[in-house]
C-alpha cells in the first residue's frame, strides 16, 4: 500500500512553507513538494515587507532588512511629482531569497518533509484521497497520495487548472533587475513613474535596497510590447534615465503576478492559496502579506477539517468564506480602484497629480497611506478634494466593472 500522507502543499514559496509549517506543527504528516532545487531561488520579487507582515511573520526579520523605507516618489505621465514622507515605517526591503528560506526552515523544523527539486507534473482525486505525479530534477518519477492537497504552486498554478478552479482576470507582466552602481537615489524612499508610453496598464519603480542599489522594474498589462521593452526604456527616460547610467545588473528578473482574487478557492480534497488564488494585490502587486495571512486561515480550517476527517467541499469552503470577507474583501475593493485606475487617461492622471501634490492632500497621504488598506484612504482623499469629484463617473465605471468574469467552473464540486 502507497503512504497516504495527510497534506501535499506544492510550492515552496512563503505561502506554501507558511500552510506546511502551520500544519506540521498540528501534527499532521506533511510534504512540502518545490520544483527547484533550493528554496527562495530564483528571486523573482521586489523584497517588500510592510509592518503589517513584518508583524505577522513568526520570526524577527531585521536581519534581513536592506533598507527602511518612509518615502515615495511618484511621478505622473507629464512629470509631476508626489513627493510623499511619513513619519513612521511604509515598508523595509528585504532578501527575499533569505525569507522565503527561513520560512522554508521553519516548516522543516515544525516537522514537514520537504522534497526540492520536485515538480507535481499531474494530480486527481481517486479512490477517496489525491493522487499526484512527480518528476525529480534528475528524471526520476514519483508517486504522492494525500489526503487533501494545498496548491500553493504561484502565478501560473498548476493546481488550479487540473482542479479547474481559478483562472486569474489579469496577469501584470514584469521585467527588471537588481542593479549596482545607481545614482541619485534616496536609500529610504521609492521611486515610481506612471504613463500609457512608459508602463500600460501598471508602472515602472526603483526600490532602493542599499547604497547605489536597488531592484529596477518595469510592469505592464495589456501592453503591445514586453515588459522587458519597457525595462530597458528606463534608461532612455528622462524622468529616470540619471539613476541608470552607470546601473550593472546583479541579477535579472521576470516574472507575472495575477490580478483579481479568486471567487472560489476550494473544491472537495483540494485548497488554493497565495499567488494561485489571486491573492496579491491588485494596486501594487506586493502579495506576501495577504499570501501568508490566507495561508494561516487556511491551516486553521484545514487543521479541523482533518481532524474530523470531513475533506469535502462545504467543510473546506469555510477557509473561502473567511478569507474573502476579511481581506479578500480589501483586495476586490483594490481590484475596482485598479478598473478606476485604467480608465483614467494620462492628462487625468496629470491632473489628478497636481491635486495630490497639495501640502495638506499630501498630510493626508502620508498620515492613512497604508499599502495593504487602502479604502479608509480613499474616503479620506475625497474629503479633502472634493475637485476628485470629477473623476467620480471613471473611477464609478470602473468600480462597477463585472469582476465576476474569472473563470467560475460550472462543475462547482
Ligand atoms: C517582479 C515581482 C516583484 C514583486 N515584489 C513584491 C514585493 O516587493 N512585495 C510583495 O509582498 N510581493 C511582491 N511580489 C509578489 C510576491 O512575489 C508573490 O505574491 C508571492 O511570492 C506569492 O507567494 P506564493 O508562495 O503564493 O507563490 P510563489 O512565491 O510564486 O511560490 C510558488 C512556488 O511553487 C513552486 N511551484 C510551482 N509549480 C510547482 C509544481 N508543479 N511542483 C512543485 N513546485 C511548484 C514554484 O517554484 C515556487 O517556488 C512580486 C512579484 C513579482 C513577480
Amino acid at each position: 500500500m502507497p503512504t497516504l500522507r495527510d497534506v501535499l502543499v506544492v510550492g515552496g514559496g512563503p505561502v506554501g512553507s507558511t500552510v506546511a509549517r502551520e500544519l506540521a506543527g498540528q501534527g499532521h504528516d506533511v510534504v512540502q513538494v518545490e520544483e527547484h532545487t533550493q528554496i527562495g531561488q530564483p528571486v523573482q520579487c521586489g523584497g517588500l515587507l510592510t509592518p503589517h507582515l513584518m508583524d505577522d511573520l513568526p520570526f524577527d526579520v531585521d536581519p534581513l532588512v536592506h533598507t527602511r523605507l518612509s518615502k515615495a516618489r511618484i511621478y505622473a505621465p507629464d512629470g509631476t511629482l508626489l513627493h510623499l514622507e511619513a513619519d513612521e515605517l511604509k515598508s523595509v526591503a528585504c532578501d527575499r531569497a533569505a525569507l522565503d528560506r527561513k520560512l522554508g526552515e521553519l516548516a522543516h523544523e515544525a516537522g514537514a518533509e520537504q522534497r526540492l527539486g520536485t515538480k507535481i507534473t499531474g494530480a486527481k482525486r481517486t479512490n477517496g484521497h489525491v493522487k499526484a505525479r512527480a518528476r525529480t530534477v534528475d528524471g526520476d518519477e514519483e508517486t504522492f497520495h494525500a489526503r487533501l492537497i494545498v496548491g500553493a504552486d504561484g502565478a501560473q498554478s498548476r493546481v488550479a487548472k487540473w482542479f479547474d478552479l481559478f483562472e486569474p482576470k489579469q496577469y501584470i507582466s514584469l521585467h527588471g533587475a537588481e542593479m549596482t552602481n545607481l545614482d541619485g537615489l534616496d536609500p529610504e524612499g521609492v521611486e515610481m513613474w506612471l504613463g500609457t508610453e512608459r508602463a500600460p496598464g501598471f508602472f515602472t519603480y526603483i526600490i532602493p535596497t542599499g547604497e547605489g542599489e536597488g531592484k529596477v522594474e518595469a510592469g505592464v498589462w495589456n501592453a503591445p510590447r514586453p515588459a522587458k521593452h519597457y525595462f530597458e526604456e528606463m534608461f532612455k527616460d528622462p524622468l529616470s534615465k540619471h539613476h541608470l547610467e552607470n546601473a550593472e545588473t546583479r541579477f535579472t528578473i521576470s516574472a507575472t503576478i495575477p490580478f483579481g482574487p479568486a471567487s472560489k478557492t476550494v473544491q472537495d480534497r483540494v485548497m488554493l492559496v497565495g499567488d494561485a488564488a489571486g491573492q496579491a494585490k491588485p494596486t501594487t502587486g506586493g502579495g506576501i502579506y495577504t499570501g501568508t495571512y490566507c495561508a494561516r486561515i487556511l491551516a486553521e480550517e484545514a487543521h479541523e477539517a482533518l481532524e474530523d476527517d470531513d475533506l469535502g467541499y462545504e467543510r473546506l469552503n469555510r477557509y473561502h468564506e473567511r478569507w474573502s470577507s476579511t481581506i479578500g474583501r480589501e483586495l476586490r475593493i483594490m481590484m475596482r480602484l485598479r478598473h478606476a485606475f485604467l480608465n483614467l487617461s494620462d492628462g487625468d492622471l496629470n491632473d489628478i497629480w497636481e491635486r495630490l501634490a497639495q501640502p495638506e492632500v499630501r498630510k493626508i497621504l502620508n498620515e492613512h497611506g497604508d499599502i495593504d488598506y487602502v479604502s479608509k484612504l480613499a474616503l479620506e482623499l475625497l474629503k479633502s478634494q472634493p475637485g476628485l469629484l470629477r473623476y467620480t463617473p471613471k473611477v464609478l465605471k470602473g468600480f462597477f466593472t463585472d469582476l465576476s468574469i474569472d473563470h467560475v467552473p460550472s462543475q462547482a464540486r
